[in-house]
This record gives C-alpha cells, sequence and structure tokens, in this order.
C-alpha cells in the first residue's frame, strides 16, 4: 500500500457540519426524525451497518474500562493531578474520539503520558491491555451468548434482526464495517447470529491502523459494484460512518442507540452529535424500521419529496401550512 493511500485511511476528528435548525420533524406516528433531504429516485441497493452500538450491545459499557485505565496510566507520570482531575480529562477527550478505531484514543494517550513527562508505551500495546480488560467485562456475555443461555435478540439493538431481514427481502447488499478488530466482530456477528445476513462482507480494524477505513470500505463498494453513491444507505451510532456515507453521496442513519437502557429513547448525546455530522435521519433503534423501509422505497419521489406527507412538527400536530415536504 503506498503513502497516498494510507493518508487517506485516516479519520479525521469530529467536526459539526450541520446546526440545528427548525422544528424536530418526525415521519408521522414514530420516532424517526427526518433531517435530510433525498437524491432523486433514490433506492437503496447497499446497506453499511456499524457494529458496535448500532447493532451489537455485547460491547456496551466500554467507556467504564477505558477511562479507568487511562486515569491509572496518566497517575504514573508522576503528574500532580488529581484522579479526578484527569478522569475528566480524559472522559472529555475519549467522548471527542469516539466513533473512531480505538488506536485513535489510544495515540492520544500516549501524546498525554508525553505532554506529563512520562515515556509513552506504544498505542498498540495500549491498546491491547484496554481489550484485555474490556474482555473481563464482556467474557460473560459472549460466554452466554454461545452457551445459548441468552438470546442474541437481548443483546442486539432492538429490531436489528428485523432490519437486516427487510432489507434482505428487498435484494439490499449488506455491508458490516466496524472500529473494533475484525477478527472480534466476525465472531460477535456469529454469536448474534447475524453474520449469515453479511456472508464475505465483514470488515474492522487490524493492527496497522492505516491499512483499513470504513472510507475504504464504501470506496470499494462504490467501485467494485460500479454503484451509484446515492444508492448507498449507512446505519450508524458513530460520526466517522456517518460522514463518511454522506461524503460519498448516500443516505446516512443515523441510530442514537440507549446501549444500557434499550429504552427506545434517543441518547441525546449521540443525537446531537449525529445530526452535527450531517445524518439524513436519527432513529432510537430499529423498532420503527418498517415505516423508515417503507418511506425510502415507497413514499420518496423522483423529485425528491414525499407523496404522503407524513411529517409532523415536535408539536405532533399538522402545521398551519399542510403538509411538510422533504426538501
Ligand atoms: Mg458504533
Amino acid at each position: 500500500m503506498n503513502r497516498m493511500q494510507n493518508q487517506s485511511n485516516l479519520e479525521s476528528d469530529y467536526r459539526r457540519v450541520v446546526e440545528p435548525t427548525g422544528p424536530i420533524r418526525y415521519l408521522s406516528g414514530t420516532t424517526i426524525e427526518i433531517l435530510g433531504s433525498f437524491p432523486i429516485g433514490f433506492v437503496p441497493k447497499h446497506a453499511l451497518f456499524d457494529f458496535d452500538g448500532t447493532l451489537s450491545l455485547i460491547r456496551e459499557g466500554w467507556v467504564h474500562v477505558m477511562v479507568p485505565m487511562m486515569v491509572d496510566i496518566l497517575l504514573e507520570t508522576g503528574t500532580d493531578e488529581s484522579p479526578d482531575d484527569l478522569f475528566w480529562i480524559v472522559e472529555k477527550y475519549v467522548a471527542e474520539l469516539t466513533g473512531q478505531q480505538t488506536i485513535y484514543q489510544m495515540i492520544r494517550l500516549a501524546e498525554e503520558v508525553s505532554r506529563r513527562g512520562g515515556r509513552p508505551a506504544d498505542p498498540l500495546e495500549y491498546k491491547k491491555e484496554y481489550h484485555r480488560r474490556l474482555m473481563e467485562r464482556i467474557r460473560s456475555r459472549r460466554e452466554d451468548l454461545r452457551q445459548g443461555r441468552v438470546d442474541p435478540v437481548e443483546m442486539l439493538v432492538p429490531g436489528s434482526m428485523q432490519l437486516l431481514d427487510n432489507l434482505r427481502s428487498k435484494n439490499v447488499k449488506l455491508y458490516l464495517a466496524s472500529g473494533t478488530d475484525e477478527v472480534y466482530v466476525r465472531e460477535e456477528a456469529e454469536l448474534l447470529k447475524i453474520d449469515t445476513f453479511f456472508g464475505e462482507h465483514i470488515y474492522g480494524a487490524v493492527d496497522d491502523y492505516r491499512s483499513f477505513s470504513k472510507a475504504q470500505v464504501i470506496q470499494r463498494i462504490l467501485a467494485n459494484q460500479s454503484v451509484q453513491a446515492r444508492k448507498l444507505i449507512g446505519f450508524g451510532d458513530g460520526y466517522v460512518e456517518i460522514q463518511n456515507v454522506k461524503e460519498a453521496g448516500g443516505i446516512a442513519v443515523g441510530v442514537a442507540s440507549d446501549e444500557a437502557n434499550r429504552s427506545g429513547r434517543p441518547d441525546p448525546w449521540k443525537r446531537e452529535r449525529l445530526i452535527g455530522i450531517g445524518a439524513d435521519f436519527i432513529v432510537p433503534d430499529f423498532r420503527e424500521q418498517m415505516q423508515l423501509v417503507d418511506f425510502l422505497w415507497n413514499d420518496i419521489q423522483d423529485d425528491g419529496t414525499s407523496t404522503t406527507g407524513p411529517l409532523r412538527d415536535t408539536t405532533g400536530t399538522a402545521r398551519e401550512t399542510g403538509e411538510q415536504e422533504i426538501d
């Protein structure tokens, strides 16, 4: 792989490109929020999914492993900051980098160690240690799934299986691309019994982080299949996949999943960030996948508007001006 390709695989930091304006618009009778405009004659043929937080809940709570680990490592530099101070500092940058591959958070940790006069380890070593600790937390979940003690449905974002099924029945090609290491993504997709939807198209991070990116997966989908970008739809709870899909010209569904409680209400922090990066839809999960898919397949017309006027504003009442178009 040459240097140019390497550079194109680097993930950029979060940068807000959209400011929230006007009332929230929902697909009628649903909690599906509509923000985007839609390409003419849009019918998805290829769907890209993020894994953790978008479909899988196996790694829920990872942040409670990463932050304390980083605080411990920073304390070892002999800094005079208190554990509490460090906690806030770490929590802030970890959140900012959430959505990128894990290694980027570890690269930042190494920088923070240097900044405090410490000698940082290789970020890959930090990543391995983090993963070792995370495995301790999620081992029982993986075992429960493996032994059949827990139904995969309980560790999936609600409606995931139905959505995948629905898309497959419409002959949409499905791709899974994750910032988690590929070997684990494959294993966990299998434990959740969703691997068969994706076949060979399961992609994840590798030790040489420059050789993988979600943007690259999208480029390959578009190049190999001579797919028109507007036939690409992406689903994700992180900003990287939403940004990548939008930059490629596709439609992006932001999944503001409440991973810990599966409450059906959007996680406010994720929602904010996903809107800011340009998501076309926000869903709390896929319980209303049927309505979303119906809307995408049937209601968006060639002029990019909806015939059924299925939108309502935050008050839930029809607007005086009548049906609101998607423009
Ligand atoms: Mg995710």
